[in-house]
């Protein structure tokens, strides 16, 4: 049996989710004219109760389309030290916008309207970068699948509004926080200037992420997302995937967050652990005992057929998804049981 933990993005297309792929009609997206890429973006954009939505090949472009929506060369975005923007899009927001960042240190990834509001700059005091986009990560990654209150959010909202900021979503995981704090996609068009959503990873589909806005911002990020290279063509075998994914791949992720939860659980209790994360939903980040090498719990486990990854030194992850069923699971757990170091 091979076990893939290492991410929620290595599941593969099911028989079903192929036939729609395979039976999508489908024209030239460069030309607005295939039906299922228009259909799939209206669907988005309704769910979130947002004007518009625009398909992207990754949560990546997405995102680097919002920064350069929000921001002009020199300008600052305030985010958690963790983010994805900032520490996995390959130094994109410099190299694509020129803007630089004021990371807070949030509690696992999540930040609060204090540190934000004392993270602006004067906008009179011109030696220091224009404060100009607030991003936030909902579910974060490096911060191990952990959620926002929408509280919270709300209430960051606010010290946008009223310091003339942006604000950004960085949603690749935002359906296992509907999920699992019983949220709906509209509280969260009602907050954000921008959205992006990705399909590829809990949601199953191969490829694609969405960025949702009002009109005349997804106007301005199809130009922007033609200057990063990401115009598609017939584009609908693709979007089908997602739309079949929004049916029928979202209450599902339950299961992964219980499976995950347990695998939390059962880690306490084993002795070679040291410490576990708390676990929200579909990630599990944890430690071993300090004379135990990371690297050798992960060879011990691709031994069992079980591959995990290293988030960083001190730091291992496992990643439950939609092709982590139910045996594997079963073994999964008995194997961490009877690890010993
Ligand atoms: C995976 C991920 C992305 C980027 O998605 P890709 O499709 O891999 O480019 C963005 N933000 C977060 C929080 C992610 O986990």
């Amino acid at each position: 049996m091979e076990i893939n933990l290492i991410s929620d993005t290595v599941t593969k297309p099911t028989p079903e989710m192929l036939h729609q792929m395979f039976h999508a009609k489908v024209g030239d997206d460069v030309f607005k004219q295939d039906p299922t890429v228009n259909e799939f973006e209206a669907i988005v954009a309704n769910m979130f109760g947002m004007e518009a939505a625009l398909f992207f090949p990754s949560g990546t472009m997405a995102n680097q389309t919002a920064i350069k929506l929000h921001t002009n060369p020199g300008d600052q975005i305030i985010c958690d030290k963790w983010s994805h923007i900032h520490l996995y899009e390959s130094g994109g927001a410099s190299a694509n916008s020129g803007v630089n960042f004021n990371l807070l240190d949030g509690n696992r990834g999540m930040i609060n309207a204090e540190q934000v509001k004392n993270g602006i700059n004067d906008p009179e005091f011109y030696h220091t970068p224009f404060s100009k986009l607030v991003s936030i990560e909902n579910t974060t990654n490096k911060g191990g699948g952990a959620c926002y209150d929408i509280e919270e959010l709300q209430k960051i909202k606010q010290v946008c509004v009223e310091n003339n900021l942006k604000y950004h979503l960085d949603g690749a995981r935002l359906w296992n926080a509907l999920i699992a704090k019983k949220q709906h996609p509209k509280q969260f068009g009602s907050l954000f200037d921008t959205i992006s959503v990705c399909f590829s990873k809990g949601l199953g589909a191969p490829v694609g992420s969405v960025l949702v806005a009002d009109a005349a911002t997804i106007k301005r990020a199809i130009r922007i997302r033609k200057i990063f290279g990401g115009n598609m063509r017939q584009s609908g075998y693709l979007a089908a995937a997602g739309i079949y994914a929004l049916q029928n791949n979202i209450n599902r992720l339950e299961d992964d967050h219980r499976r995950a939860k347990e695998l939390g659980k059962k880690l306490v209790e084993c002795s070679w652990v040291l410490s576990v994360a708390p676990v929200e939903t579909n990630i599990i980040v944890f430690s071993v005992q300090s004379h135990i090498e990371d690297n050798l719990v992960i060879e011990k486990l691709k031994q069992k057929g079980i591959a995990i990854s290293l988030l960083a030194k001190g730091s291992l992850r496992m990643v439950t998804h939609l092709d982590y069923k139910e045996v594997m699971h079963t073994y999964v757990l008995e194997t961490l049981e009877k690890m010993e170091f």
